[in-house]
């Protein structure tokens, strides 16, 4: 992200886990940074993923046992779920997370409380996360 961000450009990563412990925890395990396209267009900038780098995405976690149920992309400036990734996600889970980045990922994991979490509630509606969601690295 940081290196797309030198650019100029937006990234997605698209997070592989699964259930963990007693089923209330659940792990990602793997990220896979999916073949993309990033342009700059009158709406700002675009990240498009085609069907079939989508569908290797899938094919390598379901090998592994995992599922895609996180994405994470980056953003120049402030960390929002815009109406474009409301529409058009990656990962379309019910349930799944999205978690957008600020600044092109400057800082890293060390600024994790900075970035904004959404999960998918609905056919391209999302829902800030509460209180019984916490995410955290190890
Ligand atoms: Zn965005």
């Amino acid at each position: 992200m940081q290196q797309a961000g030198r650019h100029g450009y937006e990234a997605f990563v698209l997070w592989g886990g699964r259930f963990a412990g007693d089923g209330r925890r659940f792990e990602f395990i793997s990220a896979y940074f999916p073949e993309q396209t990033t342009s700059r267009g009158e709406e700002g900038l675009l990240v498009t993923v085609e069907g079939e780098a989508l569908f290797r995405v899938n094919r390598a976690f379901y090998r592994r046992g995992l599922t895609l149920a996180g994405q994470v992309h980056s953003h120049p400036t402030d960390a929002y779920h815009s109406d474009t990734d409301d529409a058009y996600p990656l990962m379309t889970l019910i349930g799944g997370l999205s978690g957008v980045v600020p600044d092109f990922g400057d800082g890293g994991r060390a600024r994790l409380h900075e970035w904004a979490w959404y999960r998918l509630v609905g056919r391209g509606e999302w829902a800030s996360l509460g209180e019984e969601t916490r995410i955290t690295f190890r």
